[in-house]
């Protein structure tokens, strides 16, 4: 008897059997049914994804003898003719190779009779993108007026190239990429009914190099078990595809997380030296980044991760020691150096600058704790700071330490001392407002008149109405961001914003929105309040003279501790709210 690839021994038969495109071909099943099948289809997707087995299952489907079923016996004539390939009902047309108009008249001339036999005329065209202008115009006209009993599948990798007209007239279905998983599992089952025993890496490793294409799978398989003896093997099997040992891969990222240079470049060295072709290594290296990523989010059990369970613990050992901020970087990186590699003369210079990045991103101290740092110095001034975390492997992730992104933002962090009115925390936030710029001494400005309103910075009920709305609605929090001063006398609540923000005022006017607030301010004041919003100048006509904006940056804590940090020095002040 002769041998059969397993890509054709193992073709899915029924609708049912079509791995990972299960809307697709419930929707067929559904049309044949309802006896609801169109003139023409498109089928669209990568190489090897299952385009023209659903093709012949929709063709078996409603020539079968005990037809229209989706459930074709496969056993009578028509439906083993359309297995073999010779049907009298159901031709198969590989436009690659009869792209010509000729082959298109003669397509028409056929579809003009009724089936010979079965009860549809079929025709399937593979890579119909392939066909020529006169082709396709031909192939319109047909369309445009389908005879009965007549069913045009166009299989193509590329639907754009199909002219709109065409693509107007058929049902458009897109075959997407399997899964790395469903591949897996797919391979899994082939190898049983073969009787063939296999190692988890190596079908892994096939899983991962086919890249959502079954048909490449399956060949990929057929070629490995040609070449073993007997069990199929993870480094026999991963040398035949070329693809690097993992164990290469987590000898890498170590070296790269210890920040070892060295070690980093004899790797690449060794890899280039045996023969490996670096740009498939890269992508191989962007993929053990990518699962390193996922591992450290969703964890090592992840069904995100491509991997089989053995180096499922592998990756979760390294990225215990390395920090999501690191990985981020990393996987930055590489991805820049797979692209760079593909335009690059030499790209093994490429690669190497890629891994002496990474190697020295390991180095870095994290911002978190470079902030974390800087908020220690401000509280506790005379203390010189601690030298930086130690880089490399031994780093903590900084995810614990990490402010919530949810934190009210007019929360002050706990180590800050309280605001004083005449130093506000944003500077840039709190308009200027007198039109005059001032001399820089202090000492030449008048002492600032009392203020009949409270300063927007230093009143905790302020702040706290604040954070209530930053947890009701992000709009309302928003409108309150501006206020800059805020008063409460007779039962009645005023909020002052500055001119520039005239637009908070008049959204802050609607009822909704005033009702909202109204609620807000009832339940910080404890007792019913009424709500006025107004601008600024309504309430305090006149400049109000204030230090320049020079001289509360110098004073300010925060710019301070940077100038320190940093050791700089201050050189230009802008006034943001002025721009
Ligand atoms: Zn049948």
């Amino acid at each position: 008897m002769s041998y059969q690839v397993i890509a054709r021994k193992y073709r899915p038969q029924l609708f049912d059997d079509v791995a990972g495109q299960r809307l697709i071909t419930d929707t067929l099943k559904n049309a044949v049914i309802k006896q609801r099948v169109a003139h023409g289809y498109i089928f669209s997707g990568a190489r090897g994804v299952g385009k023209t087995t659903t093709a012949r299952i929709l063709a078996k489907s409603l020539n079968c003898a005990n037809g229209p079923t989706v459930t074709p016996c496969g056993k009578c004539p028509s439906c083993v003719e359309i297995t073999q390939g010779n049907s009298v009902d159901v031709f198969e047309i590989d436009a690659a190779s009869n792209r010509g108009i000729d082959e298109i008249r003669q397509l028409r001339e056929t579809v003009r009779y009724l089936p010979a036999r079965d009860p549809y005329r079929i025709f399937i065209i593979d890579e119909a993108h392939m066909l020529t202008t006169e082709a396709f115009n031909a192939l319109l006209k047909t369309l445009e007026e389908p005879p009965p009993r007549s069913l045009f599948i166009l299989c193509t990798t590329e639907p754009h190239k199909l002219p709109t007209t065409i693509q107007s007239r058929c049902q458009h279905f897109s075959f997407r990429l399997l899964d790395y998983s469903e591949i897996y599992s797919r391979l899994e089952w082939v190898v049983k009914q073969e009787q063939i025993a296999a190692d988890e890496g190596a079908l892994s490793a096939i899983a991962e190099a086919a890249e959502g294409s079954l048909r490449d799978a399956l060949s990929l398989l057929d070629q490995a078990i040609a070449s073993s003896a007997d069990r199929l093997q993870e480094g026999h099997v991963r040398q035949l595809l070329g693809v690097v040992p993992v164990q290469v891969l987590t000898e890498l990222m170590e070296a790269i997380g210890a920040g070892n240079v060295g070690r980093v470049l004899e790797t690449v060295e060794r890899v280039a030296s045996e023969g490996y072709e670096l740009n498939h290594f890269c992508g191989e290296l962007t993929r053990y980044i990518r699962n390193l990523a996922v591992a450290r989010s969703c964890g090592a059990e992840s069904p995100l991760l491509q991997l089989p369970s053995s180096e499922r613990a592998v990756i979760a050992r390294l990225c215990e020691r390395l920090s999501e901020e690191d990985i981020a970087r990393f996987f930055q990186v590489i991805v820049r150096t797979e692209n760079e590699m593909r335009y690059a003369l030499n790209p093994r210079f490429q690669l190497e600058l890629g891994l002496i990045k990474m190697a020295h991103a390991a180095r870095l101290a994290s911002l978190e704790s470079l902030l974390a740092e800087l908020r220690g110095a401000r509280a506790t001034p005379a203390v010189k700071p601690e030298p930086g975390p130690p880089g490399g492997l031994s780093r903590p992730a900084p995810a614990a330490g990490r402010k919530p992104e949810y934190a009210p933002r007019s929360a002050p962090p706990a180590n800050v001392p309280a605001q004083q009115p005449e130093r506000p925390r944003n500077p840039e936030k709190t308009p200027e407002r007198q039109s005059m710029p001032e001399p820089r001494s202090a000492s030449a400005a008048p002492p600032p008149p009392p203020r009949p309103v409270s300063e927007a910075h230093s009143d905790p009920r302020l702040s706290r109405i604040k954070s209530l709305a930053f947890g009701q609605s992000k709009l309302l929090s928003s409108c309150l961001e501006p206020v800059s001063g805020w008063r409460f006398e007779n039962g009645e609540v005023k909020f002052i914003f500055p001119k520039s923000d005239s637009w908070a005022v008049s959204f802050l006017s609607a009822r909704e929105q005033q009702e909202r607030l109204q609620a807000l301010c009832a339940e910080v004041l404890g007792q019913p309040v009424r709500i006025c919003v107004t601008l600024d100048s309504e309430v305090t006509p006149g400049p109000k003279p204030r230090r320049s904006v020079r001289e509360r940056a110098e004073n300010d804590e925060g710019v301070e501790a940077l100038v320190k940090k940093f050791r700089c020095t201050l050189v230009d002040v802008i006034d943001l709210s002025r721009e």
